[in-house]
């Protein structure tokens, strides 16, 4: 039932939204009432870098409208997490847009480049064609769309191997970039082998924070629980991401992942200090704030994140485990047409599939040839199905694609 400050609170969004202008008192009865919610929030400490943070963040990824990061940010959410491939650049700008209006100090911006760093996949090591100086310049076009000086956090992606994360030129990069006042905090990005990346980002010793996918269908969990500790004592901060699990149990969408219960699973680990899972609507945004005050997971909740049935137990969520890469005589880049899918149908996000499949120069098209796969997934995924699904987005023209 509503309650009468949640009654005023929606009145004044009402008049907001047909266009009237704001006046003084009802800024000032909206801020108050936003503080007041916001004292009710689950807040943890990002690691050794003290700040408390509320459990739950805002991932921009999947969002085109400023109102709602407005909106986020006006209810207490204080980290907006963004990247430079989201929308070929043009959510950072979008986000830069929100920030303009604002304190630098207000809330806290996280960001990501992999420009410059090309990943051989197959072993998880920098390719010979890494360039910095790329890098450092792909860091400064960030700043310029997001039209701010700094970043709060700047994560660079984990190449997949130990040897990429002490790779000896990217550790002089993040750090010049954060000893130049770019960014207050380093850290490493991860999709696939968390539970290394989370280790060697911890062992590396200059790195502030490590961002992973992390859920409820990870089939490694005591690993990544163990690597997690591991880094929290090292005084790592830890950000959840991918935390609803591709969303959907089906690609029909007909089977929607409780993503409430989803993401209150996630934050049970208490090592998990925050979490960036995409917010595109109202809806998702109230629903992330009801969860950051009470995150208590319900038997029913529990049982909605065992799968509905046989035939959907696979899922869209790949585990990036990379399993599969040697399997495929023609090279193909599985775990990231994997993750592509999972964007386009999971997410509704096209531009991400796209992107991430270009990112990687892998467009599957060697599938077409091949009569039968090699290819046992450990999720029992049809890879070569799935590849040739999603292989269909390079059709699209690009200008198209960029408009969803
Ligand atoms: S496709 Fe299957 S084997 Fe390959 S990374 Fe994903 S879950 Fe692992
Ligand atoms: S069908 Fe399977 S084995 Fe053949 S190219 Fe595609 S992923 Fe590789």
């Amino acid at each position: 039932m509503q309650n009468r400050r949640n009654f005023l609170r929606n009145s004044l969004l009402a008049v907001t939204g047909t266009g009237l202008a704001r006046n003084s008192f009802q800024d000032s009865l909206t801020n108050s009432l936003a503080r007041d919610e916001e004292k009710k929030f689950v807040h943890r400490t990002l690691g050794k870098t003290g700040i408390k943070l509320p459990v739950i963040s805002m991932g921009t990824g999947n969002c085109d409208n400023p109102n709602l990061v407005r909106e986020a940010l006006d209810r207490g959410v204080k980290l907006l997490a963004t990247h430079e491939y989201y929308l070929n650049g043009n959510n950072e700008k979008m986000v830069g847009q929100v920030l303009k209006d604002r304190p630098r100090e207000s809330c806290m911006i996280l960001t990501g480049t992999g420009k410059g760093l090309e990943i051989d996949f197959k072993n998880g090591k920098f390719k010979p064609e890494t360039n910095m100086d790329t890098f450092l310049e792909s860091v400064n076009g960030c700043l310029e769309r997001l039209q701010v000086d700094y970043v709060d956090i700047l994560n660079a992606p984990f190449a997949g191997s130990r040897e990429a994360v002490f790779f000896e030129p990217l550790l002089k990069a993040m750090e010049s970039i954060k000893k130049q006042g770019k960014a207050r905090y380093i850290g490493i990005a991860s999709h696939n082998i968390e539970h290394e990346a989370i280790r060697d980002t911890a062992d590396a010793g200059i790195y502030d924070m490590v961002t992973i996918a992390y859920n409820f269908r990870k089939t490694n969990q005591q690993e990544m629980n163990e690597a997690m500790q591991y880094a929290a004592d090292k005084g790592l901060g830890i950000i959840g991401m991918k935390t609803m699990a591709g969303v959907y149990w089906d690609k029909e969408k007909k089977q929607p992942i409780n993503t409430r219960a989803a993401l209150k699973w996630v934050l049970q680990n208490e090592n998990i200090h925050t979490t960036i899972p995409d917010c595109s609507s109202f809806d998702e945004l109230h629903q992330d704030l009801e969860i950051m005050a009470d995150m208590g997971l319900t038997d029913e909740e529990l049982r909605d994140l065992d799968p509905p049935s046989e035939d959907t137990t696979s899922g869209l969520y790949c585990q990036q485990c990379n399993r599969c890469l040697a399997q495929c005589p023609e090279n193909i880049d599985i775990p990231t047409m994997m993750r592509s899918y999972m964007y386009a149908y999971g997410y509704r996000n096209l531009s991400l599939a796209r992107h991430t499949m270009d990112r990687a120069d892998q467009h599957g098209l060697s599938c077409k040839d091949c009569t039968e796969c090699k290819v046992t997934c450990t999720m029992g995924f049809d890879v070569r199905e799935k590849i040739q699904d999603i292989s269909r987005i390079i059709e699209i023209p690009e200008d198209m694609i960029y408009l969803t």
